[in-house]
């Protein structure tokens, strides 16, 4: 884990580009960027094995209808606990990476399971049940938080939050 003052959006770039190459033209992906986003102190190949994680996880939920998978990236303030959306999240700037599927969605039941090392829906051969740990751990490991909110027949959202570097005046 090296990380670096970064700009992640050429990282996300990057892991889109080479998504866009594997997975069925079925499936659409889309970036959407706010311009003036924040740099953050991160490991670049971590966060690309991150949105290649979620990505694939994305394209297995819409593997026989197709659908849109949709990144987004934003700049987002919490002003204190209270409005924070989760209790590791402390008040101050963060850069938001949202990734969004039009997939099978999650049943409420399994939600909370989804981040255990060997957890999978998956058959044999086709998934082992650790993308999600990973990811959780890199996120840990960045200081920040990631959070699933799921729609069962309408697809799911990981919201991923990793702590700004303020700008010096
Ligand atoms: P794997 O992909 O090998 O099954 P993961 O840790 O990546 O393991 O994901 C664990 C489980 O979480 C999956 O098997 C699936 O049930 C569920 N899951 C993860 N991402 C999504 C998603 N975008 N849409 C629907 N289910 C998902
Ligand atoms: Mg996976």
């Amino acid at each position: 884990n090296i990380q670096h003052l970064i700009d992640l959006r050429p990282v996300v770039e990057e892991a889109l580009h080479l998504l866009r190459a594997t997975v069925p033209r079925m499936i659409d992906i889309r970036l959407q960027a706010e311009p003036d986003l924040p740099a953050v102190m991160a490991d670049a190949t971590q966060v690309h094995q991150v949105l290649m994680n979620l990505g694939k996880n994305a394209c297995d939920a819409m593997q026989n209808r197709g659908g849109t998978l949709t990144i987004r990236l934003a700049s987002e303030r919490i002003e204190s606990l209270l409005h924070s959306p989760s209790p590791d999240l402390h008040p101050g700037n963060y850069l938001r990476i949202s990734v969004e599927d039009t997939g099978t969605g999650i049943p409420p039941e399994l939600i909370e399971r989804v981040f255990e090392p060997f957890f999978t829906t998956k058959g044999h051969g086709e998934g082992t049940g650790l993308g999600l740990s990973v990811v959780h751990g890199i996120v840990r490991g960045h200081r920040g938080a990631i959070l699933v909110r799921s729609k069962p027949g309408s697809g799911t959202v990981f919201d991923l939050y990793f702590p700004a570097v303020e700008h010096q005046p």
